[in-house]
């Protein structure tokens, strides 16, 4: 259950965040996960919910989650092209199968929205 410390931490940065921005509720919070990374979506979903009532930044918040694939690069000629989850990794411009995979791996908020401070 790493989602659970993961989402308390996402919560935590954007807690720290919207206090700093005056910011006093949080309606959406939008998340990137790398697919190929060990977190899964639902699970995170999950945590959030478990969440929900004891943050009160983010209680009511909407959580979108994103699913990144990874991006491949060929070593040889420099093409970047996109990852197949089939598992093909061979480099569709010049055959090659020296290749890197970058990304995929992430975890980060891409942002959040919420609403200013009423000061009257
Ligand atoms: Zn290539």
């Amino acid at each position: 259950m790493h989602e659970t410390s993961l989402m308390y931490d996402v919560l935590r940065t954007i807690e720290i965040s919207a206090s700093d921005n005056d910011i006093d509720e949080v309606t959406e919070i939008k998340l990137v996960i790398g697919n190929i990374s060990t977190i899964l979506p639902d699970a995170l979903r999950f945590a959030f919910d478990s969440f929900k009532g004891h943050p009160p930044l983010a209680a009511d918040a909407r959580l979108v989650l994103e699913e990144r694939l990874p991006e491949v690069e060929c070593r040889t000629c420099g093409e970047k092209y996109p990852f197949s989850p089939l598992g093909d990794y061979t480099c569709p411009r010049c055959g090659g199968y020296d290749v890197q995979l970058n990304g995929g791996e992430e975890l980060y908020i891409e942002y959040y929205k919420g609403r200013e401070q009423n000061d009257c």
